[in-house]
């Protein structure tokens, strides 16, 4: 049986970075280097082959295009690939895998994303581990057909969905969590894999890249003492068109008169605001509490328990189609990609 190949692209992070030194600056290097440094990989069942960004990054330079240029070396190699392993800064991963889970509709294939927290020449490194356990999940099939056919992130012995986790540490090599979602796959002396967390779905249509995205969106997070001048100077902004409101606990905020007012206005004058929690985990029920009832019936959308780097994603994507207001709302607050429950 031929084995599985597998297409590792190289966007940059930590993980190919080196120290510079005389200044001590970690900066990406080559990634022909890279796999100079991890002979292990030609031991794996499986063809691995690579393409790297002309010029590797630093995840915090993230945008739009790079998703673009990451989504299309999916979409020509789509067909000659049994799995994809994408190798980035953790800084904005939990953004870069959201967004990437949103374009790549009636996806059939794994697309893992890891890094690492140390360069992969240091000597204490997490990143063989993490590029390793990686290839092999991407690899895994059953009968030609491939156990992972979503957008996942691997890192520190768990496989996330990548849509629901964020970077909860700069230290620690646990960097991630999914706080909303069952961790896909553990990595101990067996790979166990939780087959009943997985997307089984199987699509009649061939992939569809959609790379359209809408960046005029804003994300504000409530506290107490916010001001009436510092919300309307948000609302105002030119060409706004959805903002994501951080709120408290299950989808709370403020009842003043001011801040209803100013939200009620901007969602007449057509701006999608949704309500996502800032707690770390659980869901925005609106209408639980008093203090969230007014916000349901002004016309605010529920995120329920999305994270805000899968609702910055799917804001933006929502944002790239031209649909009704009604229609938004009715798709922010439906599960696309498994982002929310
Ligand atoms: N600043 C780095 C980046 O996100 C951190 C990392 O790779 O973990 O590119």
């Amino acid at each position: 049986m031929r084995k599985p190949n597998i297409l590792l692209i190289y966007t940059g992070g930590t993980i190919g970075m080196l120290k510079e030194a005389d200044t001590g600056v970690l900066k990406a290097f080559d990634f022909d280097s890279l796999l100079v440094r991890i002979p292990e990989i030609r031991l794996l069942d499986c063809v691995v082959e690579t393409v790297s960004f002309g010029e590797p990054i630093d995840s915090s330079n993230m945008n739009p295009e790079y998703w673009e240029n990451m989504a299309r070396i999916i979409e020509i190699n789509y067909e000659d690939y049994d799995g994809f392993v994408v190798l980035h800064g953790s800084d904005t991963m939990s953004y870069s895998a959201s967004v990437l889970s949103f374009m790549l509709e009636n996806l059939e294939k794994p697309i893992i994303f890891t890094g690492s927290q140390l360069p992969i020449g240091d000597l204490r490194t997490d990143a063989k581990e993490n590029l390793i356990t990686s290839i092999q999940l991407a690899s895994l099939h059953k009968e030609g057909i491939p156990t992972i056919r979503e957008v996942c992130l691997y890192f520190e012995y768990k496989l996330y969905r990548g849509n629901r986790t964020t970077k909860i540490n700069a230290e620690h090599f646990e960097a991630f969590d999914s706080p909303n979602y069952p961790t896909l796959a553990e990595s101990g002396v067996h790979l166990k894999i939780n087959h009943e967390f997985l997307i089984k779905e199987e699509f009649k249509e061939k992939l569809i890249v959609r790379t359209q995205l809408d960046t005029n969106i804003g994300v504000l997070k409530l506290f107490p003492g916010i001001s009436e001048p510092l919300v309307k100077a948000i609302l105002d902004t030119n060409g706004l068109k959805g903002l994501i409101i951080e709120t408290y606990g299950s989808g709370n905020a403020t009842t003043e008169k001011w801040f209803v007012d100013l939200l009620r206005k901007a969602i007449a004058k057509g701006l999608h605001i949704i309500n996502v929690t800032q707690c770390f985990g659980g869901s925005v029920i609106m209408g639980k509490y008093a203090t969230s009832s007014q916000l349901k019936s002004i016309g605010v959308i529920s995120g329920k328990d999305i994270t805000t780097e899968a609702a910055v994603a799917k804001l933006m994507y929502l944002l790239g189609y031209n649909i009704s207001f009604e229609e938004f709302q009715f798709y922010f607050e439906k599960p696309l990609r498994g982002e929310m429950t």
